[in-house]
């Protein structure tokens, strides 16, 4: 009986929470990302905090203060070359670009959709691929950037593309602050714009391949170089994490990085969302709203994005919306309804438009806004739970 399951109280446990954290990432330690060094030694400075840069520094006998001034050109006026670096010397330019590299992704494929989206297939120096989508306001000059975490996906909801590829590794902090700065030099938008002023790429979704929240550390740090005053300097409230409910991490990353957090529901009762995102066996849905109602700096200005993709006859009835709006109820939330994409193969078909529009009604008259997102990108596959690439795990005989 449902009124009994969601009777339990939720697992508050600290210690237990602390042991299933330390699992979580000793298993995401597993699929680390390789040293960001080249063949030939020299070490890439993007993805390094200012506390490593300057160790890297102190060993050839560099004082700190050159922290500032390298971070300055690598993150506020995008440079990708020591010898563009004209307020440092000559000769310590030579000497930087002999052990280190600014790096960048290599955009394999660049595809533009007719509704302007565009999608970069970036390959990272091991050959492995991701997927990063900018997403353009079609009214405004700005627009987000949805990042991807991991080469493929541990979990495999039911609905999403991604999820039928195998994980292949995490990325590291260089390749994920390397989306977007990738991403932005091919809208020239250097140097960073400072404070208020307008952004073409005004904010980061980490929305795209992989489960953010089981690559963490390497999230975590590149997210604090993104949010670093004196380069890219885009503030926590521009950055939003999407999780399908990892819940022992989601209060670390709410005290640690205070980011805008978006919740991949899906399905309101946890015999469905068993089967739509199987991560709710682990942590289902009474534990991960009670995550939710505890998740730091949530607020009616800041409020958690709850992600519901509408698929046709299986999560998309009234009974489902107002059961919704009772687990959200109190909470400082909106719900963003998508519609769901079909991909190749995928088994399942968008909700009609009358569904969609009396499941936001009922969400609606409960006091939450439910826009219901437009798809973006379709026609070249970068919208929401489309995106794929064909990296294998070496080793893996082609699985
Ligand atoms: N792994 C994280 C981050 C990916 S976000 C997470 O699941 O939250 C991608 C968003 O798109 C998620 O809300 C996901 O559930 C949704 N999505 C996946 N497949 C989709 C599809 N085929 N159509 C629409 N949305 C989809
Ligand atoms: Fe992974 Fe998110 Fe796709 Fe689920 S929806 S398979 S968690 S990327």
């Amino acid at each position: 009986m449902p009124g009994i399951v969601n009777a339990i109280p939720p697992r508050l446990d600290a210690e237990l929470t602390a042991a299933e954290r330390s699992r979580i990432l000793a298993k995401s330690a597993l699929f680390s990302p390789p040293p960001a060094v080249l063949p030939d030694g020299r070490r890439d400075l993007v993805g390094l905090s200012r506390e490593e840069m300057a160790e890297e520094f102190a060993q050839i006998g560099e004082a700190p203060f050159r922290v500032k001034q390298v971070w300055h050109w690598i993150y506020h006026r995008g440079a990708t070359d020591f010898a563009a670096m004209s307020s440092i010397a000559r000769p310590l330019q030579t000497r930087l670009a002999e052990r280190f590299v600014i790096g960048r992704p290599v955009a394999s494929t660049v595809q533009t959709s007719t509704d302007d989206t565009r999608k970069f297939l970036f390959r990272f120096r091991d050959g492995q691929e991701a997927e990063t989508v900018y997403i353009p306001d079609p009214q405004q000059d700005r627009g987000a950037v949805c990042i991807s975490s991991q080469v493929g996906c541990t979990l495999s909801c039911r609905f999403c593309h991604t999820g039928t590829q195998k994980l292949v590794r995490n990325l590291g902090p260089a390749e994920i602050v390397g989306q977007f700065m990738a991403a932005r030099d091919s809208y020239g938008e250097w140097p960073s714009p400072r404070g208020e002023t307008p952004r073409l790429l005004s904010t980061i979704v980490l929305m795209g391949m992989g489960e953010p929240l089981y690559n963490y550390e390497n999230v975590a740090r590149a997210m604090r170089i993104v949010m670093d005053n004196e380069g890219i300097g885009l503030s926590r409230r521009r950055i939003t994490l999407s999780t399908s409910g990892v819940v022992p991490m989601m209060d670390r990353a709410g005290e640690e990085l205070g980011v805008n957090l978006a919740v991949s529901l899906h399905a309101v009762r946890d015999e469905l969302r068993d089967e739509l995102v199987p991560l709710n066996r682990k942590y289902p849905i009474a534990e991960l709203m009670a995550a939710c109602r505890r998740y730091p700096g949530a607020t009616n200005a800041r409020r958690i994005t709850f992600e519901y993709v509408m698929l046709r006859g299986i999560n998309d009835s009234e009974a489902d919306a107002r059961q919704l709006v009772r687990l959200i109820a109190g909470m400082p939330a909106k719900v963003n309804l998508i519609p769901f994409n079909p991909w190749p193969g995928s088994a399942y078909e968008p909700s009609s438009g009358n569904a969609l529009h009396r499941f936001a009604n009922i969400v609606m008259d409960a006091g939450f806004a439910s826009p219901i997102r437009t798809p973006r990108g379709q026609d070249i596959l970068a919208a929401c739970g489309q995106l794929k690439t064909e990296s294998r795990r070496i080793g893996q005989g082609g699985v």
